[in-house]
């Protein structure tokens, strides 16, 4: 990471479980608000933190998805439409 890039950063502190705040600058910049699901990946040298977007569990298609069953599992109605089908 550049100094440019360090300057820019927001800094908070994580609490006892682990918790820690989203500055509501970036909350805003990306779209992510309450209820939203954040992913997290290890980029090696920092974490990576993302809004969430729920994919069909079957084929990974983004679009046109039911929720389905008591796990409440995202699926795609193509993908629904041919276990329907089989
Ligand atoms: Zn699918």
């Amino acid at each position: 990471m550049d100094i440019q890039n360090e300057n820019r950063m927001e800094v908070r502190s994580v609490d006892e479980v682990a918790r820690v705040i989203i500055p509501r600058s970036l909350c805003t910049k990306y779209g992510i608000s309450e209820g939203d699901e954040i992913a997290f990946s290890d980029e090696g040298s920092f974490i990576g933190l993302r809004k969430h977007r729920s994919s069909c569990c079957i084929c990974g298609s983004l679009e046109d998805l039911i929720l389905i069953g008591e796990a409440r599992k995202s699926i795609c109605r193509g993908c629904a439409s041919e276990i329907k089908s089989a």
